[in-house]
């Protein structure tokens, strides 16, 4: 690799980040400490690839960065994190840090700082994450071999793994996450620390691990990710629900490619990098309700009301991963209505396009035309409702209302629940294009409903 290409310059720090950071480690430098870009950053620089974000590590405590540098924010003083801000950019900025015990097995109890820019390193979770350079000569420092951990591409913890995922149990599914995205191997050793270690990811907040899951499955390698997760013992301990999708045969005539789990890899492998998280768990969990409805009825297999227990189970998960209520809302949604599109042909108009005018409804499609390539991959419904989709503008899918609930109390209409079954058989009739007038409206009301 050409070290000239990493060199990031320090003159003139401007609005790119890599300036920035840049500009950042020159000013500690010239105060008389030290300081490096790590983490993250030098990892991708070496590996060729832009980085999302800069981090830098100083032996300056955070007190002495909050002066040298007046616009930031001492965020996480305590372990010795401040956010420099630049030119709209922001750096953490790290000091040079070993930590102390882990009793929660997530944050240390207490941090000391450090002078010692490899102590800070040995604290780091992986080797590929615990490199330093130097900005200006692009010169790396690597006491861990993580330059060639990168090069052999291999998840490999810092020190003896075992001990430090009962540091920090989250670095389990940061080992995965980070072998999915990157398309890396975990090292042995590494792979049997989680795997003896893994119940233990439930003792972790379930916002840290949510995150992890979704970052996963939106990586553009979900298929990858879920198998690894389920192969180290990480995925039974967090969605029981999905490997019970395991053996759970399914009629062969609708799906040749096998039984649930592996109908649902399939289906994840189709979800592109940076999908919504929603449409992704919404894949992930449509057919959660096929394991516990599972039956080999007289005619075939059959999983009655699977799509209502499915529902449920969508539900409870995205609870107990602390989605919000518009996200879970969307989420059982996409169970509810996956299996709509079988019969989307056969619909009544009205049906149709109430069906068609569900919010992010081309959620649903995206869903039903995953779940058709990964089974018997006929495409003839979803095919039949682009075309609707083509043929209905949103003035036909949601026209305006013909009569309000106003005008029955002028027509002589008492109040009650009968004024949604009265409104909703109109929008029905103007739906299916039998109404498109509000006198036609009052007519059809006072022939079909008695005041
Ligand atoms: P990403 O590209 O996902 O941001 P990253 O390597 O920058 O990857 P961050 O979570 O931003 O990851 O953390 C920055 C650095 O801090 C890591 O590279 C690693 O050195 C260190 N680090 C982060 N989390 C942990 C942890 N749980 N245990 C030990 N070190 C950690
Ligand atoms: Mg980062």
């Amino acid at each position: 690799m050409n070290n000239l290409s990493q060199k990031v310059p320090s003159a003139a720090a401007g609005s790119d980040p890599r300036h920035v950071a840049g500009h950042i480690v020159r000013n500690l430098r010239d105060k008389g400490f030290q300081a490096y870009l790590v983490g993250g950053c030098v990892r991708d620089l070496l590996r060729g690839v832009p980085p999302k974000d800069f981090d830098v590590a100083t032996d300056a405590t955070p007190d002495q960065v909050l002066k040298l540098f007046p616009q930031s924010l001492a965020v996480g003083a305590k372990f010795g994190v401040v956010i420099a801000r630049e030119n709209e950019q922001q750096i953490e900025i790290a000091t040079f840090r070993n930590d102390g015990i882990y009793t929660d097995h997530r944050r240390p109890d207490a941090v000391s700082f450090s002078r010692s820019p490899q102590e800070d390193v040995l604290r780091r979770d992986f080797t590929i994450n615990g490199l330093l350079m130097d900005p200006e000569s692009g010169k790396v420092l690597d006491f861990v071999d993580g330059k060639k951990d990168i090069q052999q591409q291999i998840i490999r913890c810092i020190g003896d793994p075992e001990k430090r995922f009962e540091e920090d149990h989250l670095r389990m599914l940061r080992a995965v996450r980070f072998a999915t995205v990157l398309g890396y191997k975990i090292h042995s050793e590494t792979a049997d620390a989680i795997k003896k270690l893994a119940p233990k990811i439930a003792s972790i907040s379930a916002e840290r691990v949510r995150d992890e899951i979704l970052r996963i499955l939106v990586s553009g390698f979900a298929r990858r990710g879920f198998e690894l997760l389920d192969s180290c013992g990480l995925l039974g301990i967090i969605l029981p629900e999905i490997t019970a999708m395991k053996g759970i045969e399914q009629p062969p005539q609708f799906h040749p490619e096998g039984d649930v789990w592996i109908h649902t890899m399939l289906m994840i492998e189709g979800l592109p990098c940076d999908v919504a998280p929603e449409l992704a768990l919404g894949v992930l969990l449509h057919d959660v309700g096929k394991p516990p409805t599972f039956r080999v009825a007289p005619d075939r297999i059959r999983f009655d009301n699977h799509v209502s227990v499915g529902m449920r189970l969508a539900e409870q998960i995205c609870h107990r991963l602390r989605m919000s209520q518009t996200e879970t809302a969307q989420v059982v949604a996409l169970v509810e209505y996956h299996m709509h599109f079988r019969d989307a042909p056969s619909m009544k108009a009205s049906t149709l396009k109430r069906f068609l005018r569900l919010p992010l409804f081309a959620e649903h499609l995206e869903l039903h035309r995953l779940d058709c390539l990964s089974s018997h991959r006929k495409l003839e419904n979803y095919e039949f409702v682009q075309s609707k989709l083509k043929e209905f503008s949103v003035e036909k899918l949601s026209p305006p209302r013909l009569i309000t609930g106003d005008d029955l109390t002028q027509s002589g209409y008492s109040p009650g629940p009968q004024y949604r079954v009265i409104l909703q058989a109109v929008e029905d009739a103007q739906l299916e294009g039998r109404l498109s007038s509000r006198e036609e409206a009052l007519q059809f009301v006072r022939e079909k409903f008695t005041p």
